[in-house]
């Protein structure tokens, strides 16, 4: 006989963690089965925590949870070959619990939120990847099939959160495929070493953390950010760009990384460093536009399956968990109210995304991807030009200030015209309004 769920949840990243974990919260039974050998195995995050999408879930994740450092100053870098612009921003509000960053390392993370996972009630499958959905006759979901022996198994609704690629999504029709344009490829490794280095390299004391997110010329004109984090004992440091513009580029992102480390800003922070840990990853960010629909007959998508990232504030863990805990939620309702797992009954999620910071903040930056796209301006131009005003302004050789001003004021025009610096403004404006 073919086993009976209420609700199986494909995928043990943060998205299924939180749905899995929310359902068998509201006494649904409830299966999620993921391919890795342990939750998180197959995992690629830099990464920052947002404590606030946990904390809804498990306010008590703090005494439990395997964190690396609470952040308490970002640093923005926008990169020259030589030098960095950039704002600093430390407070020692960051330092007062409970703390809203943490740096984590994923494997150990999800690993954990796993365990919370069974704790909470529900049946954990690894080691199985779910290959396709069932279906009636009608087109509704009404289970999944595994690569296990006799591996059919039927449920009232089916939760994917099965990440970017979500094949499973594709291959049932309910997302396109992945265009190039709207997924980054980024890499990133984790570089060991003492604890004390750290905190002496970083101005820091015990526990706490710093962020740098970089741009400008470490990409090559390309779409993409950089970054490094400090963790326990290790610092993770990546790189990551649009795949349409690696392509067209003819670049790898492990040839950008190792031309980061290089540079003479960031080389002394990772010194000494043993790098034990390599991954690759791609990150849906194709924002708004590329979010497919997320619910119909006996489904529903969450997290980078539905293309829930953020890119502009590295936010994409915490979409997933939201997403899959709002997924969840309007799962258990229906349940309670006795409604079926109709495309009507289950439109009620996306009202319920429309309403949160998910979509309210995808909405707000909706034209970003394409303005940055059609002006590398942004990314190659004005970071030299930043750069260099700089070291004009500071360099102290003689030249009266107000030379230099209509130096660097010269410089600009050069490089953009008046009318293209005006353009370029209100492009700005329009990217991040
Ligand atoms: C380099 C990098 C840095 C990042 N940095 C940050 C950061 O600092 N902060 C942040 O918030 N976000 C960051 N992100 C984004 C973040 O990692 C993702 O948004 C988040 O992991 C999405 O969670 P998810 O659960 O939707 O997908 P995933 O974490 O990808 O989990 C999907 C799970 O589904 C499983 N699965 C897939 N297919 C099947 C199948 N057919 N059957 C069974 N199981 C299946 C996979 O094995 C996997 O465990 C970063 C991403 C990358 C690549």
């Amino acid at each position: 006989m073919i086993e009976r769920f209420d609700a199986i949840v494909v995928g043990a990243g943060p998205a299924g963690n939180a749905a899995t974990y929310t359902l068998a919260k509201s006494g649904l039974h409830v299966l999620q089965i993921e391919r890795g050998e342990t939750a998180g195995a197959k995992n690629v995050q830099g990464a920052i925590l947002y404590a606030d999408a946990l904390e809804r879930l498990i306010p008590e994740f703090r005494d439990e949870a395997p964190l690396e450092r609470h952040i308490i100053e970002q640093r923005m870098w926008v990169m020259d070959d030589e030098s960095y612009i950039g704002t600093h921003f430390r407070s020692d509000e960051f330092n007062k619990p409970p703390h809203n960053r943490y740096t984590i390392i994923r494997a150990k993370f999800d690993k954990w939120f796993s365990k919370k996972v069974r704790e909470a009630g529900a049946l954990v499958i690894n080691e199985t990847t779910v290959t396709e959905l069932l279906r009636d006759d009608r087109g509704k979901v009404i289970g999944v099939r595994t690569d296990r022996a006799g591996g059919d198994l039927h449920a009232d609704v089916v939760i994917l959160a099965d990440g970017v690629n979500s094949t499973l999504a594709r291959k049932a029709g309910f997302r396109p495929e992945i265009e190039p344009k709207h997924v980054a490829l980024a890499v990133k490794e984790i570089h060991f070493m003492p604890r004390d280095t750290i905190e002496s390299r970083f101005n820091i004391h015990k526990g706490e953390g710093v962020v740098i997110e970089m741009l400008g010329k470490i990409t090559q004109g390309m779409m993409g950010t950089g970054f490094l984090y400090t963790n326990g004992d290790s610092v993770s440091i990546g790189i990551g760009c649009m795949l349409s513009d690696l392509m067209a580029q003819k670049t790898t992102p492990y040839e950008l990384l190792e031309r980061m480390k290089a540079h003479p800003s960031i080389r002394p922070l990772i010194q000494g460093g043993e790098m034990k840990e390599y991954a690759a990853h791609l990150i849906p960010e194709g924002g708004y536009h590329a979010i497919p629909q997320v619910f119909g007959d006996g489904w529903l998508i969450a997290g980078d399956s539905g293309m829930f990232v953020n890119a502009v504030h590295r936010e994409g863990s915490n979409l997933a968990m939201t997403t899959g805990r709002i997924a969840a939620e309007t799962v258990a309702e229906l349940f309670k109210a006795g409604q079926p797992m109709t495309a009507a009954n289950l439109a009620e999620y996306r009202r319920r995304l429309d309403d949160s910071f998910v979509m309210k903040d995808l909405m707000k930056y909706k034209d970003l991807p394409d303005i940055f796209h059609a002006n590398k301006q942004f990314l190659t131009t004005y970071p030299e030009l930043l750069n260099r005003s700089a070291y004009t302004m500071l360099r102290v050789d003689g030249v009266d200030k107000l030379s230099k001003e209509r130096e660097i004021f010269a410089d600009f025009r050069d490089k953009r015209s008046l009318f293209g610096l005006l353009g370029d403004a209100f492009k700005l404006w329009r990217a991040f309004r």
